[in-house]
């Protein structure tokens, strides 16, 4: 039939957009309509496994609902939720110039990235790293100029290699501390190796903290803010891991480093926030009553995820062909395989089709050249887990006889 108008011309800024967590569901359901049993270990959602929202973070919702707070609320945030906010930074060490609250950690990050960036300019970020902040980057034409984690080293970030990529359109570091999607927890060292790179270098440091409470073998989280009051930081984290409610959609960025440096820049956030008018209002009642609640729930939810992490650990490094750095936090984690002369694509699509478990691609992170790599997500039981990773066993067995 011939149509009035044209097929629809997306614009060039979308064509590197890539966001492998979601894309290679379609992979999986190619498998899925022939017949294979799918096990999900691409998505880092905890409702979709064993693990429930706390109830009084979903009873202060619906009260803040019952009392008529279901208008816009301010643009930056309610102030229960900012007082609650500001006094868990605190406790981490850190001290909050501004904070603001958002439709998740991911828009608190696209208004910092946003805020700071011109076209033609570039951010430092980790590979392999969560795909969000290249899209975000692609989306204002500027460039991600990534940096490399150092599988050797527990998958540190490679401070060597950060020096050398920066040059004189380099605005900003991120990192994410635990990573997303290796598991690594960074070392105080670490950590003070990139403030003084920062230092040196006029460097903004956007400090990805969404799983900080997720951390393993008693084992302390240290945000980066916290080890120098001079660096300008934007810390992100949120509601969706560690108090287990990502569809609720309520994150946060605070904003650390002398007033006089940062308070340009934070109007900057401030304007693109009061574009959009507001964060869910009633939800953002929730923040008090997780950040100040009894934190119970956390001990329930680390415990299962040692056991789901040693599992996971064991039963891939028993694999012929497949190598597994520990995970020390988050609930991912970064295997290595040794294929030569198959794409990590290809490997994963393949194991997809012949044994329906799902894992992403490691390409689909940002990873270092002649290395292969997929990511696991291990919130499943372990009784599922045990069958993927048996699968897994099995196709590697004869992908690798071939
Ligand atoms: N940052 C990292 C490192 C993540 O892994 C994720 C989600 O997987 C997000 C941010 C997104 O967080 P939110 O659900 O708060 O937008």
């Amino acid at each position: 039939m011939k149509r009035d108008f044209e097929p629809i011309k997306p614009a060039k800024r979308t064509e590197n957009i890539e966001y492998a967590v979601r894309d290679i569901v379609l992979v999986a359901n190619e498998a899925r309509k022939k017949g294979k049993e799918l096990i999900f270990l691409n998505i880092g959602d905890p409702a979709q496994f064993d693990f429930r929202t706390p109830e009084p973070i979903i009873e202060a919702t619906y009260q803040a609902m019952c009392e008529n707070l279901t208008g816009y609320s301010a643009s930056e945030g309610v102030d229960e939720a900012i007082c609650a906010i500001r006094k868990e930074a605190r406790k981490a060490g850190i001290e909050p110039s501004d904070i603001y609250v958002t439709s998740g950690a991911s828009e608190a990050i696209d208004f910092a990235l946003t805020a700071l960036v011109n076209e033609g300019e570039n951010v430092l970020v980790p590979y392999p790293g969560y795909p969000l902040y290249t899209a975000i980057l692609a989306k204002l034409g500027a460039e991600p100029n990534p940096y490399y984690l150092d599988e050797e080293n527990e998958w540190q970030p490679d401070l060597a290699d950060i020096e050398a990529k920066i040059n004189e359109k380099t605005r900003a570091i991120v990192i994410i501390n635990p990573n997303n999607p290796t598991g690594a927890v960074y070392s105080e060292e670490t950590l003070r190796g990139i403030i003084d790179i920062a230092r040196r270098h006029q460097l903004v440091i956007f400090s990805d903290e969404i799983y900080d409470k997720l951390v393993f073998d008693g084992a302390k989280h240290i945000s980066i803010a916290s080890l120098d009051l001079e660096v300008p930081v934007v810390t992100f984290n949120g509601l969706s891991k560690s108090y287990l409610a990502p569809g609720f959609r309520i994150g946060w960025g605070i904003v650390s480093g002398p007033w006089e440096v940062v308070k340009d820049f934070v109007e900057a956030i401030h304007k693109l926030a009061r574009a959009r008018l507001s964060a869910s209002h009633p939800k953002q009642y929730a923040i008090p009553v997780a950040l100040n609640g009894n934190q119970g729930h956390l001990k329930e939810v680390i415990e299962k995820l040692e056991k789901r992490r040693d599992l996971t650990y064991e039963m891939l490094n028993d694999i012929p062909g497949i190598s597994c750095v520990k995970p020390k936090g988050a609930f991912y984690a970064f295997p290595r395989i040794d294929i030569p002369e198959v794409s990590d694509r290809e490997f994963v699509k393949e194991l997809i089709a012949e044994t329906g478990v799902v894992v992403v691609h490691g390409s689909g992170f940002g990873e270092k050249p002649g290395t292969a790599h997929f990511r696991v997500v291990f919130l499943p039981p372990e009784d599922l887990l045990k069958k993927a990773y048996t699968r897994i066993k099995d196709f590697m067995k004869k992908f690798l006889a071939r």
